[in-house]
């Protein structure tokens, strides 16, 4: 008798197939690190589920992947002795898509035909699916832990699916075996040749072991011990390893700008292995703006929702393993732990001291992750109120002087006119727009220069901000300017301080027609070109402020 359950793929994800199999040409060695990524996942989960619950490890205590070839049959078998899945966890977990950001994805997919797109996989929790690119059947068969039956999920990877149960004789005792029935062009993926080398360059840290058979019914051999990368020794890591590593724990392929790697000894015992990535990961901009540093205890990863790192420093990704922590911490007491928080403090310490020895040691890095990550960071001066100026002397700022490049407060304040008081600066939305502004020709003909501020969290932090060196934040559209104090570059096009005669009569008429829209009219010297510009009053808010506020409906 016949039980499968026939089903249909969400639309979501039959989209996802199709253009994994039409869009995304390039790279699709990518499906074989995906799968054993989720296979990995599934290990963890049962050693975590497994605190609780010994009996579900039964009398096969220790992880392992296991990757079949069959040249002959033209298949390549990835199986784990991890949690598994049960009848309902298959249907969510294959035939749906969880993460918010896929359509994200796949537009940006569309719009960029073969370039990224296997690239993006792994950030997407889409990863499974990768497999439809080498596979015109992929068979899921699958017992969860300590349960009495077993499933088979199998589809073609084009409308649906379809589930059954099956004899336990037919599925791993425990855990999950993935079949894939390879296309014809991909059937280097039932060699060892290929399969070794994937393995070695793009799964070599797994931290469990992956072992090969090179055809059915031959003997293991392992292909990697599984040791976590984090636990050895500095010295004995070659950055390749550290690569290898970052791509595994981010999803992304490219090469870290920054690894930071320390084991903290004495009142708290931790390691961290963290990275700051190369370039821009899919979910900075998603709302909740959580982290993803995942947290082991004694090796065992127990969550990633444990906010190891400040909101600010979201785009960094890696882990912190303790010893110091019950195996069985649970979610309440990881909010509360005051080691958990001594540890927070002491990895955001050391990773930001990672960002500015950068900064000294190789400016171009530097400035590449500044372009990245700076208007994250810069949400740390209103958010991190301890380590505000140490923040403010880290960022890097678009001005007047700076061409194409960047200055720092440092070089403000050092090249500042004397007797110049304050940092003045100019938010808005584009920097064609800002270098357009007449605000600026005062101070351009003074040679004064002006901080040009336009990422959206510039309007948050220089309301508050703190006194840099002793000067203070002025927004160059609010109050009076005070520039006649400083001597124009110029002093052909110096014109008599007070405002002439012809001049006066068009204030009085301005301030007279213009009464119910402004609260003054005055003449200026911020301008030069211009004939005239708005400012806002000393106390109110500043304009690009206003703007937004205005925006967001209040
Ligand atoms: P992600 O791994 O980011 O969640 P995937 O598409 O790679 O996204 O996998 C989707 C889900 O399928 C996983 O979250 C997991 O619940 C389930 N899954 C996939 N492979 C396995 C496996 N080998 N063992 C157990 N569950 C698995
Ligand atoms: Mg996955």
């Amino acid at each position: 008798e016949n039980t499968a359950e026939s089903h249909v793929f969400e639309a979501d994800v039959a989209r996802l197939l199709h253009m994994m199999v039409h869009s995304v040409y390039s790279d699709k060695d990518v499906f074989l690190r995906e799968l054993i990524s989720n296979a990995a996942d599934a290990c963890e989960k049962l050693r975590y589920e497994a605190i609780a619950e010994p009996a579900l490890l039964a009398n096969d205590p220790d992880s392992r992947i296991l990757l079949t070839l069959d040249a002959d049959g033209n298949k390549l078998v990835v199986e784990d002795n991890g949690i598994g899945m049960s009848r309902d966890e298959l249907i969510e977990a294959l035939g749906t898509i969880a993460r918010s950001g896929t359509r994200a994805f796949m537009e940006r997919i569309e719009a960029n035909k073969q370039g990224e797109g296997a690239q993006l996989i792994g950030q997407f929790g889409v990863g499974f699916y990768s497999c439809f690119m080498v596979a015109d059947r992929v068979d899921v068969a699958s017992r969860r832990a300590g349960a009495e039956e077993a499933w088979l999920w199998s589809s073609d990877g084009k409308g649906g699916y379809s589930v059954a149960p099956i004899d336990v004789a037919e599925a791993p005792a425990r855990g999950t075996r993935i079949t894939l029935h390879l296309m014809d062009d991909a059937k280097s993926y039932a060699s060892r040749w290929t399969v070794e080398r994937i393995v070695k360059e793009q799964s070599g840290h797994v931290p469990v072991p992956i072992k090969i058979v090179e055809a059915p019914g031959a003997e293991p051999t392992q292909l990697t011990d599984g040791t976590a990368l984090w636990t050895k020794s500095k010295n004995d890591i070659t950055s390749e390893e550290y690569t290898d590593f970052y791509r595994g724990v981010s999803g992304q392929y490219d090469e870290p700008a920054l690894t930071v790697h320390f084991r903290a000894e004495g009142r708290h015992e931790y390691s961290a292995l963290a990275f700051v990535p190369g370039s821009q990961p899919f979910d900075l901009s998603d709302p909740d703006r959580k982290g993803r540093m995942k947290l082991y205890v004694k090796r065992v990863f127990i969550t990633d929702e444990a906010e190891l790192l400040p909101r600010y420093l979201r785009f960094v990704r890696g882990l912190v393993d303790t010893n110091d922590l019950p195996l069985n911490v649970s979610r309440e007491m990881i909010q509360e732990s005051a080691i958990l928080s001594a540890i927070r403090k002491g990895v955001t310490n050391r990773i930001i001291t990672a960002i500015e020895k950068l900064a000294e040691s190789d400016q171009d890095a530097f400035l590449k992750l500044w372009e990245n990550f700076g208007s994250l960071i810069k949400e740390g001066l209103y958010e991190d109120f301890e380590r505000r100026t140490q923040l403010l002397a880290l960022s890097r700022f678009r001005t007047t002087a700076s061409g194409d490049g960047y200055r720092s407060l440092a070089d403000y304040v050092k090249d500042a006119k004397e007797g110049q008081q304050s940092i003045y600066y100019l938010v808005g939305g584009s920097l064609d727009q800002l270098k357009a502004s007449p605000q600026l020709e005062g101070f351009r003909a003074r040679g004064i220069e002006v901080l040009l501020l336009t990422d959206s969290v510039d309007s948050f932090w220089v309301t508050n901000a703190p006194e840099f060196e002793g000067k203070s934040f002025k927004s160059i559209t609010q109050g009076s300017a005070d520039l006649a104090q400083f001597k124009k570059l110029d002093e052909d096009k110096a014109e008599s301080a007070s405002a002439p005669a012809e001049v006066q009569a068009f204030i009085d008429f301005a301030r007279e027609k213009l009464a119910d829209e402004v609260s003054d009219v005055r003449a200026s010297d911020r301008l030069i070109e211009s004939a005239v510009c708005l400012v806002a009053s000393e106390q109110g808010y500043d304009r690009q402020l206003e703007k937004i506020l205005q925006g967001a409906g209040r």
